[in-house]
């Protein structure tokens, strides 16, 4: 199924967990596509820190930039970002995901985890962990936990690159949107999807 044809999801909820690029590209694939996504972040990305001279498509830009550029596109595309608010527990419930945060309680029916190489949440929920001590996940990065993704820094024990994170966020999104559609989703698009995509903030 294309894009194009995608029905409204409203009704599922995903709850994605740091807002670095994993985590930020998860949410991007997830609100673009209809899924009702939230992100919580406490902006302690390593992107902070660093210069891309090595991301395919992208000549040079800082870190922050980046992070600036990534966060607007995923607001744009209706993402709820919650930047400052910290999550202190992950559990499985009956039909999903409650969410513990420093400021309330929420609760989704899938959940990405996307802390850098913080593995806490993922241990609490109960993921299992690969004998070189990162979140054990395949290539569609869903946890040993039904419904619960872990992407990024966590599930490599070191090769951490911002084009890794994410294509992790964009493989647990994909993955999720999938489940939810019950077959396999595709997001293409094609130019003139753009006004339908992107409304008045198209660029010419
Ligand atoms: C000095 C340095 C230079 C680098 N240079 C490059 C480079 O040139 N090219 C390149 O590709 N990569 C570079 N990297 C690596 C790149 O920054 C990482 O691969 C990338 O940031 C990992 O993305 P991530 O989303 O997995 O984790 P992060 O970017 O670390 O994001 C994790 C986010 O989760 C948030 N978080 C954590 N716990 C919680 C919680 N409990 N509740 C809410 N939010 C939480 C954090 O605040 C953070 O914002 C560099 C890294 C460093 C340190």
């Amino acid at each position: 199924m294309s894009s194009e044809t995608a029905s409204d999801d409203s009704t599922v909820s995903v709850i994605v967990v740091g807002g670095g690029p994993a985590g930020l590209n998860a949410a991007l694939f997830t609100a673009k596509d209809g899924i009702k996504t939230t992100v919580f972040d406490t902006d302690e990305t390593w992107m902070h820190k660093a210069h891309l001279f090595n991301y395919l498509g992208i000549g040079s830009v800082g870190g922050s930039e980046f992070m600036a550029t990534a966060r607007q596109q995923v607001d744009d595309l209706g993402a709820d970002r919650r930047q400052g608010e910290r999550v202190t527990d992950v559990e499985e419930t009956a039909d999903g995901f409650a969410v513990e945060t420093e400021d309330g309680e929420y609760e989704a029916d899938y959940v990405v985890l996307a802390t850098g190489a913080n593995r806490e949440l993922a241990e609490a929920l109960g993921c299992e962990f690969t004998d070189e001590g990162v979140v054990d996940v395949g290539v569609d990065m869903e946890t040993s936990v039904a419904g619960a993704y872990a992407t990024g820094a966590m599930v490599r024990p070191e090769e951490w690159q911002a084009a890794i994170a994410v294509g992790d966020g964009a493989a647990a999104a994909l993955n999720i949107l999938s489940d939810v559609r019950g077959e396999h989703f595709h997001d293409f698009d094609v130019p003139a999807d753009a006004s339908r995509v992107f409304g008045e903030l198209v660029a010419e």
